[in-house]
Order: C-alpha cells, then structure tokens, then sequence
C-alpha cells in the first residue's frame, strides 16, 4: 500500500532535557536531542492511525497538523503512552464521530478504569453528533484485526510491565515495537518477508531489568532483518549522535518530528 510514519516524540518518559537530568548524556547544541514524549503516527494506504497519546501529544499533533484520525493503537497502559489521552476529545470535536482504541484487555480496562469521561456509553455510541467520544476494541497478540483494509497484527512483547504490544501493519510494511525487554517467537512469524520499516525502542544504551538495551536491541533488528530502522523512546542517557555512530547505516536515530515515507 505504501505509507509514512512520523515519529511524532522520540523521547523515553521523563523528555529531554529532562527535570532531573537536564540534558543528560545528550549534547544540548544539537537540536534533534530535544525529544518529547513517545507518540508515532502511522498513515498507510490513506487510513490515518495514532499509536499512543503521550502527555505531549497536544503540541505533536499541533505540529504535526493532524487533525483527523482513523483509529488509536495503544501499546501499554504506562502514563508515558496514554495520559495525553483527553486530547483526543478535539479530534472527535473536529470529526464529529466517535473514534476506536484498540489495545491489550489490561491497558484497555486501565484506560476504562482512568478516563471513564471519555468513554462511550452504550447508548450514546450511535449517538455520535452530539457526545462523540471514545470506542474501546480489545485485541490479543497474535490475532490480527482490520482498520478500513489496514491489516494490523498485534505482537506480543515480554518483561516490560504492564503487558506491552507491538503491531505489525500489513504483514510487515511498517513494525512499531514498543517498550520491550524481549520479544515473542511468535512477533517475527507475524512478517511476511522482509519488513519494509521498524520502530525500536532504546531507553538507555545499556537497558534496565525491564528496557532492552542495544545489543537486545541490535539482535532483534538482526532476527527482523528490516530493510530500514528507527530507534526511539531514548532517555538523556542517548545522545543522537552517538547513538546513531553505534549502530548500522540502515539504522537512524528518531528526532521529534522524523518523517519516512514506505
Ligand atoms: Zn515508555
Ligand atoms: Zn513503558
């Protein structure tokens, strides 16, 4: 179908500068380590997708000028990825309709539970004009589902609590993993060939009990094989420059506001 992606934050929950670290690592004259908050839109064969609302994605999809929206994937119920969340309420204000989530059982319930406001009531769903809000889909890893002809794979990713999904669009076109410190065998029978375009998550370069670092990085770009990479969500501990020197050609650091096209 061909597609882009605009990794509209690249950066890992605290930002950078961040309060505490400052600037960190990173080197503060280079403008691509100014990261906000993880959110990545997806367009692909027309259809408009939103994967996570960070705190930041008012500003991100201001930006951006995204205005319309399709669908939202979410990835994990962390706040980093979802308490931007009540922003959405300008894209059903600017549609008119009601707009589907999609996420884990656990990150929906949570996000259920947290912004009950924002939910659609069961009989208020068809009663979009008036109060358009927010429709929940729970998918489960491994069990693919349709956005107006997008096919979407949820994959299932491990040791990052709470439970954490990557997708996979359209049998490979476009790989968003999301928080992991391993992922499933059973993600990379979800591509069929070799993947056009990945997003990979490096919180620091040398991991965390629960963030993969860069070689479990490197190996899972090595058993994906993609034709190109984006490493995002990167704490001050990674500075562009150095990141960008430690991996491969075919591997590029996000900066806030990164456009690829596929
Ligand atoms: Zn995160
Ligand atoms: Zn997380």
């Amino acid at each position: 179908m061909g597609g882009k992606v605009i990794w509209l934050g690249a950066g890992a929950a605290p930002g950078v500068p961040s309060l505490s670290f400052g600037w960190g690592h990173c080197r503060a004259d280079n403008p691509k380590n100014f990261r906000t908050r993880t959110s990545t839109f997806v367009e692909i064969g027309g259809v408009r997708i939103l994967i996570d609302t960070c705190p930041d994605i008012r500003g991100q999809m201001v930006r951006n000028n995204i205005r319309y929206l399709d669908a939202v994937l979410y990835t994990h119920a962390h706040a980093d990825h979802v308490h931007g969340i009540d922003d959405l309420r300008e894209v059903n204000r600017i549609m008119g309709t009601n707009l589907c989530i999609y996420g884990g059982a656990k990150t929906i319930r949570y996000i259920k539970h947290n912004f009950s406001y924002l939910i659609a009531k069961a009989d208020k769903v068809k009663n979009v004009v008036r109060t358009p809000s927010l429709v929940p889909c729970v998918v489960k890893a491994n069990h693919p589902f349709f956005i107006k002809g997008v096919k979407v794979m949820p994959i299932k990713l491990l040791q990052h609590c709470p439970e954490c999904l990557g997708y996979v669009f359209n049998d490979g076109e476009y790989v968003h993993i999301a928080d992991f410190k391993r992922v499933a065998d059973s993600a990379f029978k979800a591509v069929l060939g070799r993947p056009k375009l990945m997003s990979i998550p490096l919180t620091t370069p040398y991991g965390a009990i629960q963030h993969a670092g860069l070689d479990e990085v490197r190996n899972v770009i090595g058993r994906f094989n993609p034709e190109r990479v984006v490493i995002n969500h990167m704490a001050s501990e990674c500075d562009y420059d150095e990141v960008n020197a430690a991996t491969d050609d075919n591997v590029l650091p996000a900066y806030d506001g990164l456009k690829i096209e596929f």
